[in-house]
């Protein structure tokens, strides 16, 4: 294990998951520790399981085998909504907002099982000023980045301790994205620690305190963006070629799996 925050209990823990979808083996024994604090990066080509990832530590899959630990304690078996509740909180891929619902009232359905906490609804106008004139508006009408903007807003009112962030970029334009991500801080100080799935290796680079990427359910790159190079990241997201030379760091464990087809990031961001 690296020494990162290591003194302090870990917050998320998985151990050896096992995910199917019908035949298909999505996750083939996955680990990560998270711990308070964080900002824990998932990153990978389409198809590698990021989403089965993050889904199942929300408790949307049930894992084949594995366990996944959150406090202390064994999660794996407890229902979504009260690890919700327990503050594992999911923004998903595609936002899932009420379209015919104001914005405020979709911020209203997150609070409805929120734990008690700093972030009320008045809060998210803080942290998006745009919102305030526009609760009444209905979602359907915003644009993806709004529609992103009241997707977090509606995960931070329930009050979560681990925020689980699906690509958030996915399908926006690079300013939005980084307006959005630019409150990654205000949400950091509140104490809340943040699991992401991010496509964009160099927005995941920027903002993680540690990564981890998957090829095909398998993690093949593990450590801190200072201990990983540039060429490490690639070979991993790619599958092809081996670390890079001059030794890769005693805290990064590549398992690379050899040559296979080629993955392009997805070209709608
Ligand atoms: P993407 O960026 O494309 O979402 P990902 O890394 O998040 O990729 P997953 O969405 O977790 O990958 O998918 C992992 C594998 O599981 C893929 O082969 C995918 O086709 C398959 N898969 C995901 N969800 C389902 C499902 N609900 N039913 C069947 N297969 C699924």
């Amino acid at each position: 294990m690296s020494g990162r925050l290591d003194s302090r209990a870990p917050l998320l823990e998985v151990r050896d998951l096992v995910v199917h979808h019908g035949q298909l083996r999505a996750l083939s024994g996955i680990s990560l520790t998270v711990y308070p604090g964080e900002v824990y990066a998932l990153i990978g080509a389409n198809g590698a399981g990021k989403s089965t990832l993050l889904r199942t530590i929300a408790g949307l899959h049930h894992p084949t085998s594995g366990s996944i630990g959150y406090d202390g304690k064994d999660v794996t078996r407890l229902r979504p909504e009260k690890r919700a509740t327990a503050g594992i909180v999911m923004v998903p891929e595609g936002r899932r907002l009420f379209p015919s619902l104001t914005l405020e009232e979709n911020l209203k359905v997150g609070s409805s099982y929120a734990r008690p906490g700093p972030w009320t609804i008045g809060r998210i106008y803080e942290l998006f000023p745009w919102m305030l004139e526009r609760r009444g508006q209905k979602t359907a009408q915003m644009s993806g980045g709004e529609q992103q903007s009241v997707a977090i807003g509606r995960a931070l009112v329930a009050n979560p301790r681990v925020l689980l962030l699906d690509e958030l970029s996915l399908g926006l334009a690079p300013v939005i994205v980084q307006r959005i991500y630019a409150t990654l801080p205000q949400i950091l100080e509140s104490g809340i620690t943040v699991l992401l799935v991010e496509q964009d290796v160099s927005q995941a680079l920027r903002v993680a305190t540690h990564l981890q990427c998957l090829l095909e359910g398998h993690t093949t790159l593990e450590g801190t963006p200072a201990e990983v190079t540039r060429e490490q990241v690639e070979a991993a997201y790619f599958g092809v070629g081996s670390a890079a030379p001059g030794g890769r760091p005693s805290h990064v464990s590549l398992n690379n799996r050899g040559p296979r087809d080629n993955h392009g990031e997805r070209s709608e961001a």
